[in-house]
C-alpha cells in the first residue's frame, strides 16, 4: 500500500470468473486483494488491502450500460484512492465492433485524463501472446482459434489494432516487441511519439513473461490500463516489488475463525465425484435425493436437520452430485435448466440454514452452485487468501452480515482427490 488506507490498484472486471482469476493472480504476486461482487456500497468496510477487483457482468451487455457500470466502479475505486485503474477484459479480447472494450476504455480514459492508454490481453503463461498487434491463442492467431465460433462475440480478426479501432473513438497505435525488448524507457519514448501523432490507445506486444513486467512499469506512469490477468501480473509485480509477499498476504487471511465447518457439493464433475468418495472416509456425508428436491419436498430441511445433529462433532458434507447417467436421466425427466435451478436453490437454502446454525467455514463445489450460494448469503466481496489447489484460493468474506466467514468456492474439475480436507485444513 503506497499510503495508509489508499488502494495501489483498482480493477474493473467485465465478468465474474475473470475477476476471480485476476484477484488470484494479484494475490499470488503479493498484493492483498479483495474481489467485490458488483459495485460495492459506499460504506463497505474493507480490511487493509492493496487492490480491489470489482466484478461486473458487462462483457456482453449494451455498450452504454457497460460504460455506466464501469464508470460507477471507477468512481468507487478512485474514492478509495486507487492510483491506477486496470480495466480487466478477457485474454481473448472478447468483444464486437459495438464494444464493449472500446467504449468503456474511451470513457475511463476521458475520466483519467491520460494522454494514452496501454492495452494488452497478453498472458504468455496461459498461451495468450501478442506480436505486431496480432493476438495468438496458443500457436494459432485469434481468428483461427475456437473464438472464431464464439456464440456471443465471434472473433474474426486477430489484429487488435484494427479490432480496437473499430470500437473506439481514439486513434489506436502499436508498441511492438522490438521496442518493448529495449526496455521501459524505449516504450515511454514510443508512447510519446504516438501521442504526438494523435494516438490515444496503444496495443502493446508481449510474448514473454518478462514483457509483462516492462509493461506494468510503464503502465503505472498512467492512470488507466486495459488488459487481462497478464498485465495485472505486470502491474502487481511492480507494485509489490520489495514487499514481503507471503507474509503480507497470509497475515490478513490466515487468522483462525473456528466453529462448525460444512461442505456442499453441487458439481457432478468427475473430480468432484472422486473428492466426495475420499471425503466419505473422513467426515459424515449425506447424499441428497435430487428427485425429492425437484418434487419440492423438504429435502433441504431434512438435510439441515441431519447436519445440525453432527456439526458439533466436526465437518460434514452434503452432496447432490450424481453420476453422468443419473444426471442425464434426471434431466430427461425434468429438463436440464429446471433440474439445475431447483438443485442450486436447494443448495442455497442449505447454505443459508447452515450459516444460521453457526457455520462460518464453508466449502462449495460447483461454479453455478457457488454463485447461487454467494448470492443467497449476500456476501458483497472476498479477501483472497492462500491457494488450496491451482486456481482455488481461500476466501474471507468482507462486509458479510453474519460476521467473519471463510469460504472455498471450487468449480468443476479443480482440486486434487482430497480437496475437501485440503480446503478445511487451510480454513482453521
Ligand atoms: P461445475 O462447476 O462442475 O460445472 P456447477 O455447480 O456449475 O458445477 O453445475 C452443476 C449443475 O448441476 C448445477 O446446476 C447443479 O444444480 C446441477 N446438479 C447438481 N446435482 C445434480 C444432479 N444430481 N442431477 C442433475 N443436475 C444436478
Amino acid at each position: 500500500m503506497t499510503q495508509a488506507g489508499k488502494l495501489s490498484l483498482g480493477c474493473i472486471a467485465d465478468d465474474y470468473t475473470g475477476a476471480s482469476d485476476l484477484a488470484n493472480t494479484l494475490t499470488r504476486a503479493g498484493l492483498r486483494t479483495v474481489q467485490t461482487i458488483g459495485v460495492p456500497a459506499d460504506d463497505l468496510a474493507l480490511p487493509e488491502v492493496d487492490a480491489v477487483v470489482v466484478s461486473l457482468k458487462s462483457r456482453s451487455i449494451e455498450a452504454g450500460l457497460a460504460v455506466a457500470r464501469s464508470r460507477a466502479a471507477e468512481a468507487w475505486l478512485r474514492d478509495r484512492g486507487a492510483g491506477h485503474i486496470l480495466f480487466k477484459i478477457c485474454s481473448t479480447f472478447d468483444s464486437t465492433d459495438a464494444g464493449n472494450i472500446g467504449p468503456v476504455m474511451d470513457a475511463l480514459r476521458a475520466d483519467s485524463k491520460d494522454a494514452i492508454v496501454l492495452v494488452t490481453p497478453a498472458f504468455p503463461e496461459t498461451g495468450r501472446t501478442v506480436y505486431q498487434g496480432n493476438l495468438f491463442v496458443g500457436s494459432v492467431p485469434l481468428n483461427e482459434s475456437p473464438l472464431k465460433d464464439h456464440p456471443l462475440n465471434p472473433m474474426h480478426d486477430s489484429n487488435l489494432v484494427r479490432v480496437l479501432a473499430r470500437q473506439s473513438k481514439n486513434k489506436v497505435g502499436l508498441v511492438d516487441l522490438a521496442t518493448l525488448s529495449r526496455g521501459a524507457d524505449a516504450v515511454r519514448a514510443k508512447l510519446a511519439e504516438l501521442v504526438r501523432a494523435g494516438v490515444g490507445a496503444a496495443v502493446v506486444d508481449a510474448v514473454f513473461d518478462r514483457d509483462l513486467e516492462t509493461i506494468g512499469q510503464v503502465a503505472l506512469d498512467h492512470g488507466l490500463s486495459v488488459g487481462a490477468s497478464g498485465i495485472g501480473l505486470g502491474l502487481a509485480r511492480t507494485l509489490a516489488a520489495g514487499k514481503a509477499k507471503s507474509a503480507a498476504v497470509n497475515a490478513v487471511t490466515s487468522a483462525a475463525i473456528g466453529g462448525p465447518a460444512a461442505c456442499l457439493a453441487g458439481s457432478c464433475s468427475q473430480a468432484t465425484l472422486r473428492q466426495i468418495a475420499s471425503a466419505e472416509k473422513v467426515m459424515p456425508v449425506l447424499h441428497l435425493d435430487p428427485e425429492q428436491i425437484i418434487a419440492g419436498r423438504d429435502e433441504a430441511q431434512r438435510a439441515l436437520a441431519w447436519a445440525k445433529e453432527r456439526l458439533g462433532a466436526g465437518p460434514i458434507l452434503i452432496a447432490s452430485s450424481s453420476t453422468p447417467d443419473e444426471v442425464a436421466a434426471l434431466q430427461s425427466r425434468h429438463g436440464r435448466d429446471a433440474a439445475g435451478h431447483a438443485i442450486e436453490q436447494a443448495m442455497a437454502d442449505l447454505a443459508e440454514g447452515l450459516v444460521q446454525s453457526g457455520v462460518r467455514r464453508l466449502v462449495v463445489a460447483g461454479g453455478e452452485t457457488s454463485g447461487a450460494v454467494v448470492d443467497r448469503l449476500g456476501i458483497p466481496g472476498f479477501l483472497v487468501g492462500a491457494e488450496i489447489a491451482a486456481g482455488v484460493p481461500v476466501l474471507r468474506a468482507v462486509g458479510a452480515g453474519e460476521g467473519q466467514m471463510v469460504l472455498a468456492l471450487k468449480s468443476g474439475n479443480f482440486g486434487g482427490p482430497e480437496f475437501f480436507s485440503d480446503a478445511l485444513a487451510l480454513m482453521p
